[in-house]
């Protein structure tokens, strides 16, 4: 008899114990790890769904083994790395292994979806394939399908001669799509090219990539839109005009050939040939080596990532390359397509779980080389990989804020280790942690000082508010920085303003001194509640009034303020009625695809300013942009983090750099009311090593991050009373297992206390060493399962990013 282990998902009861079941004979060589099944559960006829993690060939338990009820899968969804990782993944962000399986997958296997067998293509006279398909395209998979069928499907898949679709259920018609096709000739059309309007841009391009692939059509409206960047309503304009025509087509295996554009490879800088030159060496060798490149912005960084993801390719394997969010990066990923074409995904959060599916089953059967994506495609099925990329490293969004709380970072440094692959940290401004490392020894640190082609980095002058001229000055802009927007739209060249929104909402600071409010046990800054009309610090929960004139400087001008991107909108306008502004905040990024065509426009050189928040701050390269000014550097500098020195210097530091990238001189002005403030200071100079040892030394004398670990545990009731007697509970039991080395602070409820309904409180433990803290997190993890019934939750966060 064989036995399968299987982690099963039962929301109300969770552990990470698997339960045997045993195979059925039919079965026997169907049923493999990473296979998700149905299996009954419990006295009742339940049935629900689990993950086989191991097959064996009997098992320890003397009772009778329920069956597995069927097989879920045709063959296995996670590989045996996922499976692995799985068990690491759990203990390490205190989740569930259910969880943390099930966030492996994409989105479509999660949802209620149905499940088709098509033949592969080229096999669709395959006489066993015919036999099987009983002369149908396609056969739904049901709970019907009987386990001899399950078996020849297995068997046949597994010579990949089948293709299996997982489909979203109430996606209607999802196997058949909308294509494109002409039924024109390459010669009818390049005359009609010749008769179109020279200002019908988007036509032309339509054109000519018509011309280019009509051999490879019908292609898919969706990747005309997603993978070229045609838009629908430009083909409709073609279908108006007779040069296309809409024809349903089945989904197609084959992945249209994106021809690579003729990219002319750079000749490489010594810095970068250095840095080259020693992660090729670590590919070559397979070795785990974590790598930091320290590069200031515009160092030809990128490049260098190209480069290795090259070099893993030749050798026959793969790459992993995470950016911090798709959306706010086209142009590097546009890069990346342009250098490897087909042979790239791009998992991002604009396509639709079908497509999101598509793109993983090109990964997972090997058509994929390179996988570019924001943190969850850290989980991509690629195997044999030679290399990982992390493009500006210091980035919050590495880390997951919910169930399983995993930093990228760490997931991606697991998988190199598997994989024996080097792995690459890249940014001008590193987090401390992983400084702090390299200056370990534990990762290597490759310095690229120098901007490409010897570009000087950006001038930068701070701009005191606090003096009597500001101040006097009506609206956000000083004459300062109105002077050099001025200059710059007379010169024709381009500017950025930022308007640092982070911190925004709680924000309280003196325009005479520049005073911000902070807790005297934690140095982090206090908080206003609005429900309580005190200041807090979310920390240790200690709490003060909102002061009324500056504890500082005795002056009354301590209060709340900011305005709104639309207010710095209105008043550039009024400024500079000539000037043509580009406004990029929440609201004009809503609809998919926004974010692209404002950048786009940008750099077509449709608007003079580009006007927007945090999101303007990256990865953005406009050879034109002479000028960045940044309305307000101080509101980052109010959250109640430890890291808000941090954010602050990495915000500045990554804004400046958009400037003066090219031939022209950057300028940058920066207004604050904290000119002396060292995360100012150092960013303006663009100097992270001083502010490094700066912060650092901050950091050690309050206790923070890298010097002790942090852990954030918050326990939520919908009865406050609960939350906070629940809350003392868990102190109590930390108190029990800690030294007296270890910090312990709060409880504390939070600032949003009423989410979901619900009463928060937080405990946060500072720690070098303890070796029963973590068997004791697992403990409280699994007790509260028997909690979790009378209404409670707990969440256990491993180095939370934000703690608010
Ligand atoms: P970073 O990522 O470090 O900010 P990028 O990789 O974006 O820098 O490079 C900045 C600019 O320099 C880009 O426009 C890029 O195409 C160009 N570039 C990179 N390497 C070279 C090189 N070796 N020679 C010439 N131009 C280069
Ligand atoms: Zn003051
Ligand atoms: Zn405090």
């Amino acid at each position: 008899m064989t036995v399968a282990a299987v982690i099963v998902d039962v929301p109300t009861m969770q552990t990470n114990r698997p339960f045997e079941y045993e195979i059925p004979e039919e079965l026997s060589d169907v049923v493999v790890p990473g296979m998700r099944v149905e299996v009954g559960f419990g006295r009742g006829k339940r049935k629900i769904q689990g993950f086989v993690m191991e097959v064996k060939d009997h098992s320890e338990f003397s009772g009778k083994l329920k069956p597995i009820i069927r097989v879920i899968d045709v063959k296995p969804v996670l590989s045996p790395e996922m499976i692995k990782l799985s068990y690491w993944l759990a203990d390490r962000t205190y989740a569930f292994q259910i969880s943390c399986l099930q966030t492996m997958l994409p989105n479509v296997m999660r949802a209620k979806y149905k499940q088709f067998i098509q033949a592969a293509v080229g096999f669709e006279d395959d006489p066993e394939v015919k036999d099987l398909l009983n002369d149908h395209l396609v056969v739904e998979l049901t709970n019907d399908t009987t386990d001899s069928t399950i078996r020849k499907i297995a068997h046949l898949k597994k010579l990949n001669k089948l293709d299996v679709e997982y489909v979203v259920e109430n996606q209607a018609n999802s196997l058949t799509r909308q294509a494109v096709t002409t039924k024109l000739t390459i010669e009818q059309l390049k005359d009609k090219r010749q008769n179109l309007r020279s200002n019908a841009k988007a036509q032309f391009k339509l054109y000519d990539f018509l011309i280019e692939h009509l051999k490879d059509l019908p292609i898919e409206t969706s990747e005309f839109e997603n993978k070229f960047h045609i838009t629908r309503p430009t083909l409709k304009t073609a279908e108006k005009n007779q040069i296309i025509e809409y024809v349903e087509v089945t989904k197609r295996r084959k992945p249209v050939g994106i021809i690579p554009e003729k990219q002319s490879i750079p000749e490489l800088t010594d810095e970068q040939t250095a840095a080259v030159q020693m992660i090729n060496d670590s590919v070559d060798n397979n070795e785990a080596q974590t790598f930091l490149i320290e590069g200031v912005t515009g160092s030809g960084k990128t490049e260098v990532y190209l480069q290795t993801i090259q070099k893993a390719i030749e050798n026959g394997q793969t790459a992993l390359m995470l950016v911090p969010e798709i959306s706010l990066t086209p142009q590097m990923v546009n890069r990346v397509i342009g250098r490897f074409g087909n042979q790239v995904a791009v998992l991002h959060s604009g396509l639709s779980s079908g497509e999101r599916y598509d793109e993983w089953t090109r990964i997972e059967d090997g058509s994929v080389k390179v996988v570019v994506g924001a943190r969850s495609a850290v989980f991509a099925p690629l195997t044999n990989i030679g290399v990982i990329i992390i493009d500006e490293e210091h980035e919050a969004s590495y880390k997951q804020d919910d169930n399983p709380r995993y930093h990228a970072r760490d997931v991606a440094k697991w998988r190199s280790e598997y994989n024996s692959c080097p792995l690459v940290l890249g940014s001008a401004t590193p987090s401390l942690e992983s400084r702090a490392r390299a200056e370990k020894g534990v990762y290597k640190l490759i310095y690229m000082k120098k901007r490409i082609n010897d570009h000087p980095l950006p001038h930068v002058q701070i701009v005191d508010m606090r003096d009597a001229e500001n101040s006097a000055t009506k609206g956000d802009f000083s004459p300062l920085l109105q002077d050099n927007i001025w200059r710059a739209l007379k010169r024709k060249e381009q500017a950025i303003v930022l308007l640092n929104r982070r911190g925004y909402s709680s924000f309280l600071m003196c325009r005479e001194c520049g005073f911000v409010l902070k807790c005297p046990n934690c140095d982090v800054s206090l908080t206003y509640h609005k429900n309580l009309g005190k200041m807090k610090c979310h920390y240790c929960g200690h709490e003060e009034p909102v002061p009324h004139i500056c504890p500082n400087c005795k002056s009354k001008k301590i209060g709340f303020y900011g305005t709104g991107t639309e207010n710095i909108e209105k008043q550039l306008n009024e400024l500079f009625p000539e000037a043509r502004v580009l406004r990029m905040d929440v609201d004009t990024t809503r609809k998919k695809g926004s974010h692209a065509a404002i950048i786009k426009k940008f750099g077509n050189h449709e608007a003079d300013i580009l006007l927007g928040t945090q999101m303007i701050a990256k990865g953005l390269d406009f050879p034109d942009v002479t000028l960045v000014g940044v309305v307000n550097a101080d509101t980052t500098l109010s959250i109640s983090d430890y890291r808000a020195s941090e954010r602050t210097f990495q915000l500045l530091t990554q804004v400046s750099g958009r400037a003066g990238r090219a031939d022209k001189e950057g300028h940058v002005i920066i207004q604050t009311y904290n000119p002396d403030h060292y995360a100012i200071r150092d960013a303006a100079k663009q100097d992270y090593e001083t502010f490094f040892k700066q912060e650092m030394y901050l950091r050690h004398q309050s206790g923070y991050t890298p010097y002790y670990f942090t852990t954030l545990i918050s326990v939520a009731h919908q009865d406050e009373g609960q939350a906070m007697k629940q809350s003392y509970w868990l102190k109590k039991q930390l108190e029990g297992v800690l030294s007296d080395s270890a910090k312990l602070l709060g409880p504390s409820p939070t600032m949003i206390s009423r989410k979901q309904n619900k009463y928060f409180y937080q405990i946060i433990v500072k720690y070098k060493r303890e070796s029963n803290l973590h068997q004791k997190l697992l403990e409280i993890l699994s007790d509260t399962q028997a909690e979790t019934k009378k209404g409670f939750t707990i969440a256990i966060d491993n180095e939370p990013q934000h703690i608010d």
